[in-house]
């Protein structure tokens, strides 16, 4: 039995029946890196040492009988989430060799619980991008075809997972970020409701739509992780107090559930027709498990992305201010003056795509147009919200493609940045709406993974729990690892 395909639970009853241990499950891991992680690229590095004291402890848990459902379980961790003592860069130059003193709540949560971190994965720079080719240090291939990007903005967390690496990642969603990633890579991936999950210790791109999130090969394993990280932080003040309910009625079924399809997401720009194929099918075999279809509208979709792309860049040009060579990983040591040294480091530290959101951004927020922008953008995230609030007086969930198109080739969008934001255009309204949403796998389009999505209200992971694990029962999915 090849251990590097199962599941958090399968992998945990054989953990209990000591049938494994975290140590060999550590060290079979690691083999699978060293084989495949030279074409995939999911990993900037590895952390065997920490790992390896983890994997102990877990070993000691199992015989003990205090272990968990993720005692000795591998997991890889984004690089915008601080591991304290390991270096923590967001993909980004500007922060090379910054080592955070803590650890933040959610990984902190996991490893409480006996995970064992395999190391820091991939991402587009400060999560800006839908790739993972904006990352300052290499891009990651797709485990399904090398040739092919893996999604983005956490698309080193969702290729570890397809390629075996790791049994489960985390990820961040600020418009897309673990679903498209997901859907791309064959994986399950969600982004919870915001204010669910702690983001203390997150390095912020946008501060009101960043999100932790799972990525897993089940959805009951999705959930497992979700829980393990969710409730209320006194570090974060967005972080809600709230029941911890999002595993509630996950076998429960979708019938009698109402199932919203929005007419203008499967209308959108650039959508595959194989991809349109593949998530219609999944709907029929929600129809068939007893859910019940119904047409919804969400009118404002167009307007999303332009608010998205105001919002977004303008809340990054704050937080990345404080990136200026003094507090900080880089520092220019050849400037005359104070101000130069905050411009080179700058310069020489942000690649392209963050350059231009924080120009982007600071230009939105600036006086004289902070109106004309960035009030406007507010507007439309408010319109939006109320587009789906008014959909979900009609349904439980709202199901439909997670991205149009299924992987594309590296470098095919590169250098047109409008044509890369269209990769978010049925995920971002999720997050501008605050809304809970997964992608899971639903078939294959020219030999690529296509995902479906999810979204529930606010609050309502369960519902969307629910729905996904619905369609993995009557599908029959199993996510099976692209073996490179
Ligand atoms: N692709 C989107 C962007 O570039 C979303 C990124 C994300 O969710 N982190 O902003």
């Amino acid at each position: 039995m090849d251990l590097t395909r199962l599941t958090i639970g399968e992998l945990a009853d054989l953990l209990r029946a000591h049938e494994t241990s975290a140590q060999e499950l550590l060290g079979l891991h690691l083999e699978r890196i060293d084989d495949a992680d030279g074409d995939v690229k999911a990993f900037l590095r590895l952390t065997p040492q920490l790992a390896a004291e983890q994997a102990r402890a877990a070993d000691r848990a199992l015989k003990e009988g205090t272990a968990g459902p993720l005692t000795g379980i591998p997991m890889a961790v984004k690089d915008v989430l601080c591991l304290s003592g390991v270096e923590t860069t967001a993909g980004s130059k500007i922060l090379r060799g910054f080592r955070p003193p803590y650890t933040g709540t959610a990984v902190q949560r996991l490893i409480d619980a006996g995970a064992v971190v395999l190391g820091v994965t991939n991402c587009d720079e400060f999560a800006m991008g839908s790739s993972t080719e904006n990352s300052g240090y290499f891009a990651t291939h797709n485990p399904w075809g090398l040739d092919r990007v893996p999604g983005g903005s956490s698309g080193g967390s969702a290729a570890a997972v397809a390629a075996g690496e790791s049994v489960f990642s985390l990820g961040t969603d600020t418009g897309g970020s673990i679903r498209q990633p997901a859907a791309l890579c064959g994986v399950v991936g969600m982004k919870p409701t915001y204010g669910r999950v702690s983001r203390y210790g997150l390095i912020a791109f946008a501060s009101s739509l960043d999100q932790i999130g799972p990525f897993t090969r089940s959805v009951e394993d999705c959930a497992v992780v979700l829980e393990t990280m969710a409730g209320h932080d006194p570090l974060d003040a967005t972080c809600a107090d709230r029941p911890n309910d999002v595993r509630r009625g996950l076998d429960a079924g979708v019938r009698g559930m109402r199932l919203g399809v929005p007419k203008e997401y499967f209308d959108v720009e650039g959508m595959e027709p194989g991809v349109k194929q593949s998530v219609q099918r999944a709907l029929r075999m929600l129809e068939a498990s007893g859910a019940e279809l119904v047409d919804v509208s969400l009118p404002h979709t167009d307007y999303g992305l332009a608010a998205y792309y105001i919002i977004a860049p303008a809340e990054c040009s704050s937080n990345l201010a404080r990136f200026d060579g003094v507090k900080y990983g880089m520092s220019d040591q050849d400037a005359q003056n104070i101000t130069e040294a905050y411009m080179n480091t700058r310069r020489r530290g942000f690649g392209s795509e963050v350059r231009r959101r924080v120009m982007l951004g600071t230009y939105a927020l600036s006086s004289g147009y902070y109106d004309a922008y960035y009030l406007k953008a507010q507007k439309v995230r408010t319109l939006i919200k109320r587009d789906f609030d008014e959909a979900f007086e009609k349904c439980d969930a709202i199901v439909s493609a997670t991205s149009p198109t299924v992987a594309f080739p590296l470098g095919a969008k590169t250098q047109d940045p409008l044509s890369m934001y269209l990769c978010d255009v049925l995920t971002l309204g999720g997050n501008l709406a605050g809304l809970p949403g997964i992608s899971v796998p639903c078939g294959m389009s020219n030999g690529l993974p296509v995902g479906l999505q999810v979204l529930a209200p606010q609050w309502r992971e369960d519902t969307a729990l629910r729905v996904a694990r619905a369609y993995e029962v009557a599908s029959g999915m199993r996510v099976e690892p692209a073996l490179v």
